[in-house]
């Protein structure tokens, strides 16, 4: 009988079930291991053949044969060692071993070390979510990575530390202290549920306020216009505090990028607040966007249903803006290669600062700019039309009036307005429920005609605002989705001209006037 033992893959954040089959013949005493291993799975040869001698089994001179299947798909990592080895010890045992008739309900993962240390590996906590789905519930994992699974419910996880473990529990019939009560998720939202940044703490700015408070409803991508010191960096950090919790389902989503990327930790062994990725403009192409010969997911994945944070935007090289389109419009990034593409998840708020020009001080009160109107153009252009033409709000932030930074009064604070956001979400939920969109956000010119209505004196205000202003149909749509979101703020039925005057404003008319 051959043994099959069981265990998943991931291969770009898709998971696969893999069965390991082992199997002996007469050939020259040798392993081999074939269904498509990469390097680091072949080197496994040696670290198998050390543990077995660790655990002083000598291996018989015979050639084994360990197949991965299905052979067809990549198999990538360290994590194979442990569901080989318990493969060889199935068969060197003759199937003589405990629990061999439950075996092909188990789950085996882990990186083995010379001495027979089980080690950590990556990906563990997306592989054992798939599994779970395909009625898998027993999972033998390295004891390293047992925080990241401690608060997943229904599931019996076995930690392991050395295979001389496992030796003990398969062949000898040792008790093995198993995992069977998942942790309270709510024990990870007391620690961690608290912003470093909150609104209240923010004086003055009250426009500002308002406007991320509408970004962060309606999930509208915003870029903050304003000389140094105007504190467009901590508005736009303190807008994670306001962004409605995850859901369980989100957190695993989230939680199950960083696994594969190694970033889960003791300290944080599920991502359970929505990411903030702060960029800087040094950062390459590929770390943006993911990709490179392993194909790790980039800043766009990591920053997925959380804020992907550009600060000093027009320091950017042009292409490493380009780039961001794809991700902005899909949600999703495609990495392409000759044969095939990948999809990695990107579903982020785009946040980005900038200085108004080279001077830093146009348009401010108190200094004046040095700048030609030649030189504002041309630092301004530094921002493609393209891109600019994916942002709904370009906010003008002028440096706050010393008073109100001294003001010992509190402004309104990040639980408050995080309410009002949350209350504008599940009205869009309701409205696009079944259509593929949840935000207003995204809605296109289809969706516009389907779920919005203008009053006559809407109509009119808007037709004479976009003649007086020469406003272009885009300028128009984006007008109309913000005031959707703030009429969705006041739980407001129809859209008004208040709300229309309102979402005019945050389309700054003298900041890349000349694009439009
Ligand atoms: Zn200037």
């Amino acid at each position: 009988m051959i043994p099959k033992v069981k265990t998943f893959a991931n291969l770009w954040l898709q998971w696969y079930e893999i069965t390991v089959e082992a199997d002996e013949n007469r050939a020259l005493p040798t392993i081999e291991i074939i269904g498509l291993p990469d390097a680091a799975i072949r080197e496994s040869k040696e670290r198998l053949r050390a543990t077995f001698r660790n655990v002083g089994i000598t291996l018989p001179k015979r050639k084994f044969v360990l197949n991965l299947s299905p052979s067809d798909i990549k198999k990538v990592g360290t994590s194979f060692d442990v569901p080989m080895a318990i493969a060889m010890l199935f068969l060197l045992s003759e199937g003589k071993i405990h629990y061999a008739e439950q075996i092909a309900d188990f789950l085996f993962f882990g990186e083995l070390g010379l001495d027979g240390e089980i080690k950590r590996v990556n990906g563990l906590l997306p592989c054992v979510v798939s599994a779970m789905k395909q009625w898998y519930k027993h999972f033998f994992v390295p004891a390293e990575n047992v925080y990241e699974l401690e608060y997943v419910p229904g599931i019996h996880i076995y930690p392991l530390t050395t295979f001389f473990q496992i030796i003990q529990y398969f062949l000898h019939g040792d008790p093995f202290v198993v995992i069977d009560q998942a942790k309270d998720i709510e024990q990870l939202f007391d620690k961690e549920q608290w912003y470093d940044l909150d609104f209240e703490h923010i004086k003055g700015h009250i426009l500002a306020k308002r406007a991320l408070a509408i970004a962060a409803a309606g999930l509208h991508n915003i870029v903050m216009v304003g000389a140094p010191g105007s504190w467009k960096t901590m508005l736009s950090k303190a807008l994670q505090s306001i962004l409605p919790p995850l859901g369980f389902e989100e957190i695993l989503e989230v939680s199950q990028i960083y696994s594969v990327v190694g970033k889960l930790n003791k300290d944080s062994p599920l991502i359970i607040k929505r990411p903030f990725r702060q960029i800087h403009h040094t950062a390459s192409k590929i770390s943006i966007t993911g990709g490179g010969s392993n194909l790790t997911p980039g800043e766009v994945s990591l920053a997925h249903k959380g804020i992907l944070f550009f600060d000093e935007l027009t320091e950017f090289p042009r292409e490493v803006l380009e780039v961001l389109r794809q991700p902005i419009e899909d949600k999703a990034v495609v990495i392409s290669r000759v044969a095939w593409t990948i999809q990695y998840p990107a579903n982020f708020m785009f946040v980005a600062a900038m200085n108004p020009c080279k001077c830093w001080y146009h348009k401010d009160p108190e200094k004046a700019c040095i700048c030609s109107i030649t030189d504002i153009k041309k630092y301004q252009s530094k921002i493609s039309w393209p891109l600019l033409d994916r942002i709904d709000m370009i906010l003008e932030i002028p440096r706050e009036n010393i008073d109100k930074i001294l003001d010992r009064g509190k402004g309104e604070s990040s639980e408050s307005m995080r309410a009002k956001v949350i209350n504008a979400r599940k009205i869009q939920q309701t409205r696009f429920a079944g259509t593929g969109i949840f935000s207003n956000a995204q809605m296109g010119p289809k969706h516009l005609e389907q779920y919005i209505t203008l009053d006559e004196q809407s109509k009119s205000f808007l037709s004479e605002a976009s003649r007086k202003l020469i406003l272009s149909p885009r300028v128009v749509h984006r007008t109309i989705k913000l005031a959707r979101t703030i009429a969705d703020m006041e739980g407001a039925v129809e859209i008004t001209v208040q709300h229309l005057a309102e979402a005019m404003q945050y389309r700054s008319r003298t900041m890349f006037v000349e694009m439009e």
